[in-house]
């Protein structure tokens, strides 16, 4: 196996510059995509959209692949597992988990972690009157129950899945995001608290910049455990530098 068939669980920014550099390598590489955003980002090489039908169907589909790299984001906590379970059973392939460094190591003292999105609403709810959350859609019906009340600010990709509450607002945007911008989007809501999940990466990092400028609170919901066992990378170099071990390994 001189070249081994890749299959890159993606949706990230690392996901796509690992499909970049596993194509410049002419390594096939078949990137999948969840099929969440109505108009992703799409990285080089060949895609494939769609869930896979949960770890049998993850199982089955591996059989046209000799090894996976889980570069989903850090809150994609399904599709890791998934990709566990499935590359340790019948169908076993080698597995890496690239994951980007979390906040912590950059973090001020002072901001709340939260070990769930509810213990960040109720944090919301302690420290500020007007909350901008900035952690997605998926999860957003979590701060329902403590704010329902208050005026919130959120920012999602993609329109939430249910009623927003009267005083709630959205905006709708997509990183990166520039430190100007976030400085204004917390002034322009009056902010006094702002709620992130530990996303980790430079492109939502200036809204953080920006709260500690303007002397917000700020909530990170931590990010869930990557299972044990897993191999895991946190820079797309070392990913490539595995894919071409793999290679190496297989060399007579
Ligand atoms: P999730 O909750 O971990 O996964 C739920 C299900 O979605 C999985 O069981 C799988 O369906 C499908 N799925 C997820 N990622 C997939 C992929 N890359 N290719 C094919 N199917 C996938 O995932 P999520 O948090 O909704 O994230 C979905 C996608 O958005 C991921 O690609 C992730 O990298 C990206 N993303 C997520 C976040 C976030 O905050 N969660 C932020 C930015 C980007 P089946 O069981 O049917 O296989």
């Amino acid at each position: 196996m001189t070249a081994p068939r890749i299959l890159l669980l993606g949706g990230t920014s690392e996901a796509r510059a690992l499909a970049a550099a596993l194509v410049a390598d002419g390594v096939p590489v078949t990137s999948s995509l969840a099929g969440r955003v109505s108009e992703p980002r799409l990285p080089v090489g060949d895609v494939r959209i769609g869930g896979f039908g949960g770890v049998a169907g993850l199982a089955a589909a591996l059989q046209g692949y000799d090894a996976v790299v889980d570069a989903t984001h850090p809150f994609a906590e399904t599709m890791t597992i998934h990709a566990h379970r499935a590359c340790q059973g019948p169908a076993a392939r080698p597995l890496l988990r690239l994951q980007r460094p979390g906040w912590g190591d950059r973090a001020p003292d002072g901001w709340h972690w939260a070990d769930t999105h509810e213990e960040a609403a109720e944090l919301a709810a302690e420290l500020g009157q007007r909350p901008v959350l900035t952690i997605g859609r998926q999860r957003l019906a979590a701060f329902v129950s403590a704010l329902h009340d208050r005026p919130v600010l959120t920012r999602v990709v993609e329109a939430p899945e249910f009623d927003l509450p009267p005083r709630w607002t959205v905006r709708y945007d997509r990183g990166p995001y520039a430190l100007d911008g976030e400085r204004d989007l917390l002034l322009g809501h009056d902010a006094d608290v702002l709620v992130t999940k530990d996303s980790g990466g430079d492109y939502t990092w200036p809204k953080l910049l920006a709260a500690d400028e303007l002397g917000l609170s700020v909530i990170v919901v931590r990010r869930p455990p990557v299972p044990g066992g897993m191999t895991v990378v946190d820079d797309v170099a070392d990913a490539l530098d595995w894919v071409r071990s793999l290679a190496a390994r297989e060399r007579p």
